[in-house]
């Protein structure tokens, strides 16, 4: 196995310009916040700065991609725009709408690669799971998109072009028609391995000539790049989930390599560092719950123990927040979702603790479009998805008929 700190060479953000007729490359104006957005026009355009807001208001609020029907900008201003720019958006391979309102999309990226996107409406809230990369280079163990392997970073236009998919689908208008309320970096990736692009892509989202959410409603989930957690503390202002799984470094060794570079002590003492920058929020702390693996009392302790270790250290009694996830299955695991009555239990050991800790309900999951169930379509530049494959074969030609999983990539 590669070491978790390695990922094959990401792609730049603009690594693939949209091309017009004649040959002259187009900016794709998805690939642009607010700043970068009127610095292209102010500096390429010679256009002043005001017009760079309509055309983010036209894209993001109004999802029209044509120039030609952005109505108040000028004629000779639309045909510049022709020339140089173009607002070129993810193709939409595949969706599904699931029985309980979730719906999903297999977008296209490029040629030989697809991610997955999940919209969850819930009372009052439609939150959107974006995804980072195509693929993933972290191998969590209990994760569908590991058994992908990974082949490059999502661009900015990527990244927001999902939210765009989205948005349109939804007859999203911030301020307005509000249908898309919060989103969540917990689709395909390691958001933090795509640190400059997710970040631009993020301010889009909270920006109000963008999608206009609340810092707070914008969640980056990372399986544990501490400095990057830091990194993300000086540059943006987001909520922060962290995939712990377990509280105990040999366990969680296991299931997150990742830990084995940045072990527990590191990763809550950086979570310790962006919590004080932003007093009054809390981390959300996910744990997925695997029977017999991680969902047994003396677990839920040990985590009790971390949390308010976590909380005394900050004064703050909900500095820490515990999202129980049971475990989704995914043809060839190995693992199992947690008893009922273990995850109940679980959960009142932590509340007793006096730690707030929520069980996340399972969505989706008649389409797979739940945690750690979307997978896309990766041109795997690892071994890891022929590894994983010639298991899954092995494994069924030893047990035709038999449920169990395999010991996926181990
Ligand atoms: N790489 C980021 C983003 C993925 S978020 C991260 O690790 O946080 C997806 C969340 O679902 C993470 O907490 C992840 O650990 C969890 N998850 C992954 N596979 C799962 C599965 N099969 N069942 C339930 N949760 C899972």
């Amino acid at each position: 196995m590669s070491s978790p700190g390695q990922q094959p060479r990401p792609s730049t953000p603009d690594e693939r310009p949209g091309r017009d007729p004649a040959g002259a490359s187009r900016r794709n104006l998805l690939e642009l916040d607010r700043a970068g957005l009127e610095r292209f026009f102010v500096e390429t355009l010679g256009e002043k700065r005001f017009r760079a807001h309509q055309v983010m208001k036209w894209i993001h609020h109004r999802h029209v991609t044509s120039f030609d029907d952005m109505t108040d900008l000028g004629k000779a201003l639309r045909a510049k725009l022709e020339t140089h720019a173009e607002v070129r958006v993810p193709q939409v391979q595949f969706e599904k709408p699931s029985a309980d309102g979730t719906h999903k999309w297999l977008l296209a990226m490029d040629g030989s690669n697809a991610v997955e996107t999940v919209f969850i409406p819930d009372k009052g809230r439609g939150t959107l799971c974006v995804s980072s990369q195509v693929g993933c280079a972290l191998n969590c163990q209990f994760c569908s998109t590991a058994t992908q392997g990974f082949n490059r970073n999502l661009s900015v236009a990527e990244i927001v072009g999902q939210v765009w998919v989205a948005a349109r689908h939804l007859g999203n208008v911030p301020h307005r028609e509000r249908r898309l309320t919060n989103v969540v970096m917990m689709g395909m990736g390691e958001p933090l391995m795509n640190f400059d692009n997710v970040v631009a892509a993020m301010s889009v989202m909270r920006d109000d000539l963008g999608y206009g959410l609340a810092n707070k409603r914008v969640t980056l989930s990372t399986a544990g790049m501490v400095p990057m957690i830091d990194r993300l503390g000086e540059e943006s202002d987001v909520s922060l989930a962290v995939s712990l799984h377990a509280a105990d470094d040999e366990l969680r060794s296991r299931l997150v390599p990742l830990n084995r570079k940045y072990p527990v002590a590191e990763l809550m003492a950086a979570c310790e560092r962006y919590a004080r920058r932003r007093r009054g929020s809390s981390i959300t702390f996910e744990y997925t719950l695997m029977k017999g693996v991680n969902d047994q009392p003396v677990h839920a302790r040990q985590l009790a123990r971390l949390m308010r270790a976590f909380g005394n250290a900050l004064q703050a009694k909900d500095a820490a927040k515990v999202n129980l996830i049971p475990f989704n299955p995914f043809p060839g695991t190995r693992f199992e979702r947690s008893a009922e009555a273990d995850i109940r239990a679980f959960q009142r050991l932590l509340l007793d603790a006096g730690v707030l800790t929520m069980v996340r309900r399972t969505r989706g999951d008649d389409i797979d479009a739940a945690c750690g169930q979307l997978k896309g379509q990766v041109a795997d530049r690892t071994r890891r998805q022929a590894e994983f494959r010639r298991h899954l074969a092995e494994h069924q030609a030893e047990h035709p008929a038999g449920r169990g999983g395999v010991d996926a990539a181990a």
